[in-house]
């Protein structure tokens, strides 16, 4: 047997699905979410599956699927079918079906079961490009129940990436959080301990300034089983979206990531400037000022090359250049607006022909030669 992988149009076709509620949960959302009539043929759950939780969620129609000797009782589901979908029923019944639907000119397919305990992936979403969605990102959401999504990273195309899940939007926004994060970590515990597979999905990786440890630290204290999938950092992505390598041989052996959520001591300050590398500040639009004014009172350079590159990895990305002296107002007569990521340090000066201040670009550039 050779698998091939086919595009078919699934709208108002009439598919049976054989499995039980929990395994086959998945396969039965996203064939009515293609706009497939879909009827599961529903066949024991596993011990310790709680279908309670899930059916009454299921979009579809629900028909206990008959023995495997029951011959009218097949052909009965399977005249109307235009495609079989075996998901975890039992082989005798999978056999007999599939010589049925053989006979009857009906395409067969079989899917790998939905995750049957409840548990919570977090997914880092990379910068905003769905093109910067690790493979493992991709598999999580394609086998997600229900998707917690930020406002940064790729909230574009997901009900197209989790076409089984619920898409719950806890939208963060700098200073403004219409979900609390205790109630994102609830939230989290709550839909997997009924069962459902969670993605908490959040911009970059989870556990650069994303709290993503906090929201671990939930879900073991529940008892609710959690794993993370590292994410492309908007702190490295974002500088190399124009061509900013954070380190260079020669240039700037260390980067530090800050947050600029807060104002940074005058210790820190002067601790940053101490170490010479290249400095990234997220979260820095607020305090731009007060972080450019201290790391020159901390003793730098105040022509230290410096870029503020906003909305990385989309359509209307903005990369303004500058230096630590006129940073604040450069930023300032643009208008810069969260999200941004700022890069302090000579490595600024190695984007290809874009390194001079006072440039400012609209959009992804494209590099070329002299
Ligand atoms: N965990 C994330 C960071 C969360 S803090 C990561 O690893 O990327 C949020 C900050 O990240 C924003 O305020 C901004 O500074 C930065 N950021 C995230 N995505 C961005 C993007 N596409 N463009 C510019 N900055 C971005």
């Amino acid at each position: 047997m050779i698998t091939v992988q086919l595009d078919l149009d699934m709208t108002d076709r009439s598919v049976l699905v054989l499995g039980s509620v929990v395994g086959a949960r998945l396969a039965v959302a996203r064939l009515v979410r293609a706009g497939a009539r879909v009827t599961l043929a529903r066949t024991p759950d596993a011990p310790g599956d709680r279908p309670e939780t899930l059916r009454t969620a299921l979009p579809t129609r629900t028909v206990h699927a008959p023995g495997p000797d029951d011959t009218t009782g097949l052909l009965r589901l399977l005249g109307p079918a235009w495609l079989l979908v075996t998901v975890d029923a039992p082989t005798a019944l999978v056999e007999r079906a599939t010589r049925l639907a053989g006979q009857l000119r009906v395409m067969v397919t079989d899917e790998a079961p939905a995750p049957r305990r409840g548990q919570v992936t977090l997914v880092g979403g990379g910068p905003g490009s769905p093109g910067l969605l690790t493979v493992e990102a991709v598999a999580a959401l394609a086998a997600a129940d229900v998707v917690l999504h930020d406002r940064l990273g790729p909230a574009d195309g997901l009900a197209d990436l989790a076409p089984g899940a619920t898409l719950v939007d806890v939208g963060k926004q700098p200073y403004h959080h219409p979900v609390g994060q205790r109630e994102i970590e609830e939230q989290l515990v709550g839909a997997a301990q009924a069962g459902l597979s969670v993605v908490r999905l959040k911009g970059g990786d989870p556990f650069v300034l994303g709290r993503g440890g906090e929201e671990v630290r939930a879900c073991l204290a529940a008892g609710v089983p959690v794993r993370v999938v590292p994410g492309v950092s908007s702190a490295i992505a974002v500088p190399a979206s124009c061509g900013i390598p954070v380190t260079h041989r020669g240039v700037s052996h260390a980067f530090t990531v800050v947050s600029g959520h807060q104002r940074p001591s005058e210790e820190e300050l002067a601790g940053l400037a101490l170490l010479g590398g290249t400095i990234v500040v997220l979260m820095g639009v607020v305090n731009l000022e007060q972080i450019a004014a201290g790391l020159v009172r901390a003793g730098m350079d105040p022509a230290t090359p410096a870029a503020v590159v906003e909305r990385g990895w989309t359509d209307s990305q903005r990369s303004t250049f500058s230096c630590l002296a006129s940073l604040a107002e450069d930023a300032r007569r643009v208008q810069v607006a969260s999200p941004a990521v700022v890069v302090i340090g000579e490595v600024v000066r190695l984007a290809p022909g874009l390194g001079d201040p006072a440039v400012v670009l609209d959009g992804l550039p494209v590099w070329t030669g002299p």
